[in-house]
């Protein structure tokens, strides 16, 4: 098994959007990466809460392969964020972001997760991400996320980051942002230049689009065509556990292994849309897993004639 350190925020949400709202429900970037990649592989787990966050951790991350030694509790409340969805669901305006314990975060990589083959940077303050990887020996892949809150706040920090991965994992709009191009294409080659020589663009119900050098240049994903779609929120970072689960659990990166990636991250990101917040993930199984993985073969296979 090969291991992957994840670190990213631990954080209670509340979701309002048009088929409801709920209120102080466990989320967070590393905990919705962590609860997707255990299904393929052990996870360890860097992330801090606060003195508020009591029994949810054995809840979420009980009876799964997810290593909790780094997770630290830290004096004061944790990590809180509020988003409010359209009617689409395709645009979410964030209400507050707290950093609470954030504020005064410092990762410190248990001896034993130095040397993790597989290092997932989730979104968090880029200062963080290289603290991380200033702590860890020679992994094989690296991947990371970010979002706008860091693109605008902190983009010196986050061009080091991106300096320093093999893979960034990035939604559409926010690869506008950092690149400065409107055109998708351009955004990912750009964003190739500063540094990972993977892109994964993340375009919600229209799927990904991943590229990297090479004959195959691009590889794209549709998302899976869903009747009931509840709660995007997570549905990235549960696509990025997907995503680098598969890549642990295979130990390879050719294009293979990344495209049946993609297509891992797509089918576990389109469970967790399924219920708020992390419900849908926490009541799923490998046989789901496996089906819908399948059904995405049938959902883009045709025939050249
Ligand atoms: P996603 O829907 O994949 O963008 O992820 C939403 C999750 O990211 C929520 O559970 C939030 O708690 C977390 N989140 C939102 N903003 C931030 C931020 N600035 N830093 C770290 N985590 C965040």
């Amino acid at each position: 098994m090969n291991p992957i350190l994840a670190v990213g925020s631990v954080a209670f949400d509340s979701i309002k959007n048009p088929f409801g709202e709920v209120n102080r429900v466990v989320g967070g970037s590393a905990t919705y990466f962590s609860v997707a990649a255990s299904f393929f592989t052990d996870v360890r787990l860097v992330a801090v809460v606060g003195e508020d966050f009591g029994e949810q951790a054995a809840q979420i991350f009980g009876g799964r392969p997810i290593d909790l030694s780094g997770l630290q509790k830290a004096p004061g409340e944790t990590f809180r964020w509020k988003g409010e969805y359209g009617f689409d669901l395709n645009t979410r305006e964030t209400i507050y972001t707290k950093l609470n314990v954030f504020e005064q975060f410092q990762p410190a990589i248990p001896a034993e997760y130095r040397t993790s083959p597989y290092v997932f940077l989730g979104n968090i303050h880029p200062r963080l991400q290289l603290d991380v990887l200033d702590q860890v020996r020679q992994p094989r892949l690296v991947a990371a996320d970010t979002m706008n809150y860091w693109i605008q706040r902190t983009p010196a920090e986050l061009h080091e980051v991106l300096s320093r991965i093999d893979v960034l994992i990035i939604n559409d709009a926010e690869a506008r942002e950092l690149s400065g191009k409107a055109n998708l294409v351009k955004a990912a080659r750009e964003i190739r230049s500063l540094g990972p020589r993977t892109v994964v663009i993340k375009r919600g119900e229209h799927g990904v689009l991943m590229t990297r050098p090479g004959e195959g240049d691009f590889f794209a994903a549709p998302a899976m065509p869903l009747e009931q779609v509840f709660d995007p929120t997570g549905a990235g970072d549960t696509f990025a556990g997907g995503f680098v689960g598969s890549l642990a659990a295979e130990g390879e990166t050719n294009d293979a292994a990344m495209s049946r990636a993609i297509i891992y991250g797509s089918t576990l990101a389109s469970f967790a849309v399924e219920d708020f917040g992390l419900d849908r993930l926490l009541r799923l199984s490998q046989d789901e897993i496996k089906d819908r993985f399948r059904h995405f073969k049938r959902l883009t296979y045709f025939d050249e004639g």
